[in-house]
């Protein structure tokens, strides 16, 4: 076993992509990073790798982000120091992962993602007979055998991902001309578009996010064969869907993702309703709306919940079921969870929304009649509810988007910032404009729509 790792690690035949890549060194005075960019641990990780006689960079999304102008969301860096090396030389550090070993090195509260040049799968015959290297759509199923930097930098995805940077000699390696696109503004996927969609179709989510947070044009051919390989998307197991698509949602520039996504046709397999609710005026001004706020809130460094957002998303869709089932004659509380569910369920199988959000996403939903109901004690009990903010921002954007009148956002938002004796005012403002319609909603309480301020179906008793 231990035989057969160090044949692959050492004596591994030249694979053919390594013929793409020409090395260029970047030198100090040509490039603009500076290394007090680089975060303090991740520098000390590299220089200390480096003085123990490996080679050790900084890679991947930093490089890129720096060479743009942009803050690094993190620092990671490659080496040719195994994992095993890594672990030996940090005190503070542990190798995680089965499929894809790297290891985390923390300095204070900080953690930095030491990852050990991968070549590309083995090629002798003997391993590809044994183990399928892809399964049936060409899609790899291993991502761990080491290789040479020169094979590290051809296996990443775009080429302005594929950059190192020498954190010590201060200048930066490209193979993949990767330099030149970062100026150009180009995303470049790494060799032949469709065999690297292939392997990993999650690659056709990341050009388009990256190409919206970066400001990028995705290039021709890179893009071109996009909505064609959308299918792939289907192969790819839920939950790393489900990271991507958070990836996406919380990058900042989620409006631009999500109408990009649907311009390529990609959206299908990640919200199978969204081009439905894109399509009806309401929806669209909802998701617009709600995706412009989250940009902003990420932009202020504001906390965003991933429950809030799947919430706004299949919001819609919710409706739409839901009304289909009151029409069927369901009454208006049950007809919401059931939808509510049905949504959820579909959504747990094609994007695998972790179980732990759906209590969140359910209470938002469920609440939603409550803030019509504005008499008696009925208000002062939503109020106290431990979800009350993220079902009243909810609240105001279904207001903004037309769905429900503005008046009630503004009577929720006087409520709110009002004293005890304004509140009172308020409330009895409401009884007595609304007072004949009480009366005629008690007598046929079964067919009372949801939208009634007076609705009496309290949904705690349900
Ligand atoms: P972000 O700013 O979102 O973190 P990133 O490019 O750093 O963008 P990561 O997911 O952190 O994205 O990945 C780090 C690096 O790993 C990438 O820059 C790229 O070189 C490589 N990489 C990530 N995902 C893939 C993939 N699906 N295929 C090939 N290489 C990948
Ligand atoms: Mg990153």
């Amino acid at each position: 076993m231990i035989r057969k790792f160090l044949r692959k690690v050492f004596s591994r035949k030249t694979p053919a992509s390594e013929s793409i890549a020409t090395l260029s060194i970047i030198p100090n005075k040509q490039h603009s990073i500076r290394r007090n960019q680089i975060n303090p641990c991740a520098l000390k990780i590299a220089t200390n790798l480096q003085q123990a006689g490996f080679s050790a960079y900084i890679v991947g999304g930093a490089v890129r982000d720096l060479l743009l102008g942009l803050t690094p969301k993190d620092f990671d860096v490659a080496t040719n120091a195994t994992p095993e090396e890594v672990r030996q030389l940090f005190r503070r550090s542990r190798i995680i992962g089965r499929r894809f070993r790297l290891v985390h090195v923390m300095c204070g509260a900080e953690t930095v993602e030491v990852s050990t040049f991968r070549g590309p799968s083995p090629d002798d015959e003997e391993d590809s007979a044994t183990i399928p290297q892809t399964d049936a759509h060409g899609r790899l199923l291993h991502d761990n055998v080491f290789g040479s930097q020169e094979e590290d930098a051809v296996r990443r995805d775009f080429t302005v991902n594929a950059l190192f940077y020498d954190p010590v000699k201060e200048e930066i390696l490209d193979y993949l001309n990767g330099f030149d696109d970062i100026k150009a503004k180009k995303l470049r996927i790494i060799g032949d578009p469709v065999q690297r969609y292939r392997e990993d179709p999650v690659r056709l989510l990341r050009a388009v996010r990256l190409a919206s947070k970066l400001g990028m044009q995705i290039d021709a051919e890179t893009a071109q064969p996009i909505g064609d390989l959308a299918p792939l998307l289907q192969n790819v197991p839920p939950s790393r869907l489900f990271d991507e698509m958070l990836k996406l949602l919380l990058s900042g520039h989620s409006l631009s993702c999500v109408v990009e996504l649907r311009a390529r046709g990609l959206h299908h397999g990640l919200l199978p309703m969204l081009d439905v609710i894109l399509e009806q005026p309401l929806g669209e001004r909802f998701i617009t709306i709600a995706l412009k706020n989250t940009d902003e809130r990420i932009k202020q460094n504001k906390p965003v919940s991933p429950g809030f957002l799947f919430a706004i998303l299949l919001w819609h869709e919710v409706l739409s079921n839901w009304n289909t089932l009151k029409t069927s004659g369901e009454k208006p509380m049950p007809a919401l969870f059931k939808a509510a569910d049905q949504v959820l369920s579909l959504q747990h199988e094609k994007l695998a929304i972790p179980r732990r959000f759906d209590a969140v996403i359910q209470e938002i939903w469920a609440m939603q009649p409550r803030f019509e109901a504005r008499s008696g004690r009925k208000p002062f009990h939503l109020l106290s509810h431990p979800r009350f903010r993220a079902a009243f921002d909810f609240m105001l954007l279904r207001c903004e988007s037309g769905e429900l009148s503005p008046e009630l956002g503004e009577w929720w938002r006087a409520f709110l910032s009002a004293d005890s004796e304004e509140r009172e005012k308020l409330l009895s403002k409401q009884i007595a404009g609304k007072k004949p319609r009480r009366r005629r909603s008690r007598k046929k309480p079964s067919s009372a729509p949801l939208a009634q301020p007076d609705n009496p179906t309290n949904p705690e008793n349900i």
